[in-house]
């Protein structure tokens, strides 16, 4: 199936006399007939539910579609896209560990990996991801546990060279996570390009409607966790909260999933609710159609922008001459995203002035969906960043994000050019 029919068909595919539309399980808990039966999940020695805080099956259905999509073997839901990253790191990083993150990453995960997993004792050196291979390199550590970076950076619309971070991390016996949440896997899935780990907001694109907070992590299987066993003791020795379940070996390639699921989730208890799992169904079922339009409405956007006379600068991987044009026409060849960061000229007050006079864009704290919205990552999303660490992010005092939705563009470009007229 090609990635349009995975959006509708994957996951979940009902049998003779089944319901059409998925089925949400919304129990907590599951009955058994005996307490053998019960035992044998408890040991994983058999698969089946008993408790949502750790699966259910509408969210299971749900993670089939978007590990189809993205071409790996297995996923997980996730509470928020917080919680992915989260549990994707912390499921092969313990106390003593060291991340490789690129420093462009959203500022929600900037502060997870630079605020609170380094208080659990996990350190991060955060890069350049422009920077050379033989540059970056010096990053690497001998405790280096995982090398992560996002597809395309929120908010600076930057492309992640995948193959060349692939290149670095495999190099250095390590799995790559990417967050795929800007691009979706309608238009880049970074497995193929060498990714091992891939992640999502889900809030984003997939639900497309500001519907649910969610998240999803997906395993492509391709990471070898047994050839580099000292590594990730979690994964290649006995978990004696499971009677000695070694992961790596009793799963195979579903080792990284069955652990974050039956451990973390188990422990941390950070799952999304099966009614927000069936929101993003409905989501992904439009998502191939919603992304080309987005791209389609942010591409006339950008190119309107560029020649404004009152706009500083603007980025956007698929605009002509771009910083970013070249890696866009790699990885992103059928479009990126709906996200433009550009600046208007006059500084602060000016900026504030335009989002101000927009009558049909609204200011919110959201990005990716249908409708048009934007927001100053300086004074909104990044307020809790230094001037220094936002110079190191790479968002520019000025930036503002623009996240084009499904309207006609013509409509959106007339109230951009009302509020620029008001600067
Ligand atoms: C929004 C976002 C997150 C965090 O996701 P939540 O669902 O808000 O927790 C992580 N990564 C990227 C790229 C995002 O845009």
């Amino acid at each position: 199936m090609n990635v349009e029919t995975k959006c509708l068909h994957a996951g979940y595919e009902p049998q003779n006399g089944e319901p059409r539309q998925l089925p949400i399980y919304q129990s907590t808990t599951w009955k058994y007939d005996s307490s053998d039966d019960m035992g044998k999940l408890f040991d994983l020695e058999a698969s089946g539910y008993f408790y949502t805080r750790l699966q259910n099956p509408t969210n299971d259905l749900v993670a089939a579609k978007i590990a189809a999509l993205e071409g790996g073997v297995a996923g997980m839901l996730t509470s928020s896209g917080q919680a992915a990253n989260f549990f994707a790191l912390f499921n092969i990083c313990e106390t003593g560990s060291h991340i490789v993150a690129s420093s462009a990453i959203y500022g929600g995960t900037y502060n997870l990996l630079g605020v609170t997993m380094k208080k659990m004792g996990i350190d991060v050196t955060f890069v350049d991801q422009t920077l050379s291979e033989e540059e970056l390199q010096k990053a690497f550590r001998p405790n280096t546990r995982a090398v992560f970076g996002e597809t395309i950076t929120n908010p600076t619309v930057s492309v992640f060279d995948i193959e060349k971070f692939a290149r670095l991390a495999h190099g250095n016996g390590v799995p790559l996570i990417v967050d795929n949440t800007f691009a979706t896997p309608v238009n880049c899935r970074p497995i193929e390009f060498g990714a091992d780990i891939v992640t999502h907001s889900t809030t984003k694109y997939m639900d497309g409607h500001a519907t649910g907070v969610g998240g999803a992590i997906v395993d492509s299987g391709n990471f070898d966790w047994m050839a580099h066993a000292d590594k990730y003791p979690g994964m290649t020795t006995p978990d004696e909260s499971y009677h000695g379940i070694v992961y790596a070996e009793k799963f195979g390639k579903l080792g990284y999933i069955t652990k974050a699921t039956s451990q973390l989730m188990r422990d941390l208890g950070s799952i999304q609710s099966p009614m927000n799992a069936f929101y993003l169904n409905n989501g992904l079922e439009s998502l191939h159609v919603r992304m080309d339009r987005h791209c389609d409405n942010a591409l006339k956007i950008a190119r309107f922008l560029k020649a404004q006379d009152k706009v500083a600068w603007i980025h956007y991987p698929n605009l002509e001459g771009d910083d970013n044009y070249e890696l866009a026409q790699k990885y992103l060849p059928n479009g990126s995203c709906g996200v433009i960061a550009f600046a208007v000229k006059g500084g602060r007050d000016a900026a504030i002035r335009f989002m101000d006079s927009l009558k049909l864009m609204i200011i919110a704290t959201h990005v990716a969906d249908a409708r048009t919205c934007l927001l100053h990552p300086a004074s909104h999303t990044h307020r809790q960043l230094t001037d220094e660490q936002l110079r190191e992010a790479g968002v520019a005092p000025d930036l503002i994000r623009l996240s084009v939705g499904l309207e006609n563009a013509d409509d959106l470009i007339a109230d951009l050019q009302q509020a620029l007229d008001r600067i």
